[in-house]
């Protein structure tokens, strides 16, 4: 039979788009299942950019492309760095891929050796554990409580520090929790970093467009110029412009680190999809008041969700910077009990629960590396988070 390698041989499929299998699974039966698991924006992507794409295939742009990035796409992210985050970054220090996960793992892969540590603040994007062990690194969980904002601390950062060290790993705003880290927040982990000149940092910016209440996103390659030679700044259009599936994703960094990605890549994917480069460039240099709109809009579910959490007793939500996430703790129904007897032990018994009795699909925070709290993606419709909520409203009511 078939045997796995060692470096997937304890990794499973990610638990999101298991019970988001399991989701559809019950709604193709007919159950009228609600899904707030995925992570990905209800809108449509574009029409400037599907335009984009359309004239790319009708002028015959479909052959392999620069290996990392076409030259006009990769012109187009250095503008945008430049136009949007206050960053200078050469054509060469840029590079393209099949969506930011890809720029993960050529990041990764390119950089870690066995034993290699990456500090993980969690909870966080499951994918960051993965992605590490797959590259022969070892994953360091460094737990950021609700109590803390979700945010690494400077004491913290510090203390997970080891010869071994060659990565944090930062997400702002967050997947799952939706916090974000604000310049003031970013000082002090800076001079961490400053005191440490062998650990590099790598900052997960894709959900840069996704702020609300006059949050002012930042970008750490451009508080601490003394740092930009250590500091990867990943970013993408998939949640900003609604284009998933185009799978484009790009980052900025040292120009020997960009290099050695794209010898990664070379032997993966050869190139990015030209086609989607073509869309990406139309997203990235197309009108840009969409954000904007599509933020607020955001906002409004936003509200809708966590003040309908906050309503029902024993959970608790925290007012998220950003993303399109809420991670509320159910910490006050842990060791409830259903009136058909079982015990709500864990955040994943909740999740399943809920799944079963209310038709709600959610993903339990043990996913992300922090119990007992769980995430909704909240980039659904407003009539499906009403029903949603009130179902959720319902069921706990008749937990005893
Ligand atoms: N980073 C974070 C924090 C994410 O949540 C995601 C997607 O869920 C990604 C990166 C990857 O996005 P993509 O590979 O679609 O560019």
């Amino acid at each position: 039979g078939f045997v796995p390698a060692d470096r997937i041989a304890t990794l499973g499929v990610s638990e999101i788009l298991q019970i988001g299998a399991r989701a559809a699974a019950m709604k193709r039966a007919g159950r009228p299942t609600i899904i707030l698991g995925a992570g990905e924006p209800d809108f449509d992507t574009p029409e400037h950019v599907k335009a984009g794409a359309a004239q790319a295939m009708a002028e015959g742009r479909t052959k392999y492309t620069a290996l990392d990035g076409t030259p006009e796409l990769k012109a187009a992210i250095a503008e945008k760095f430049r136009r949007e985050n206050g960053v200078d970054y050469p054509v060469g220090a840029i590079t393209v891929a099949a969506g930011a996960k890809q720029i993960l793992f050529n990041a990764l892969m390119a950089s870690l050796n066995p034993g290699d540590e990456v500090i993980l603040p969690t909870p966080c994007w499951t994918s960051y554990f993965d992605i590490v062990r797959i590259a022969g690194g070892v994953p360091v969980a460094v737990p950021c409580d609700g109590a803390q904002g979700f945010r690494l601390s400077p004491g913290d950062l510090a203390a997970a520090i080891t010869p071994r060290s060659r990565w944090v790993i930062l997400n702002s705003p967050s997947n799952p929790t939706g916090a974000a880290y604000a310049e003031a927040d970013y000082r002090p982990l800076l001079d961490v970093l400053l005191a440490h000149p062998r650990l590099w940092l790598l900052v997960d910016d894709m959900y840069e467009h996704i702020t609300y209440d006059g949050f002012r996103f930042v970008t750490p390659a451009a508080l601490e110029p003394r740092l930009k030679d250590r500091i990867l700044t990943v970013n993408g259009v998939s949640k900003a412009y609604a284009m998933t599936g185009w799978r484009i994703g790009y980052a900025g960094g040292p120009e020997a680190l960009i290099r050695a990605m794209a010898v990664v890549q070379s032997q993966s994917t050869s190139c990015p999809s030209s086609i989607s480069q073509a869309a990406a460039l139309a997203a990235l240099t197309g009108p840009q008041e969409l954000l904007a709109e599509r933020a607020e809009s955001f906002r409004r579910r936003r509200d809708l969700v966590v003040a309908g959490l906050n309503a029902i007793a024993g959970i608790e939500c925290r007012v998220p910077e950003g993303a399109f996430y809420t991670f509320a703790s159910c910490a006050g129904l842990i060791g409830a009990v259903t009136p058909s007897g079982r015990v709500i032990d864990c955040d994943r018994a909740f999740c399943a629960w809920l799944l079963e009795e209310a038709d709600v699909a959610m993903v339990p925070g043990a996913a992300f590396g922090l119990s007992p709290y769980f995430r909704i993606s909240y980039a659904t419709s407003e009539a499906e988070l009403h029903e949603a909520l009130a179902r959720i409203t319902r069921a706990c009511a008749t937990l005893t």
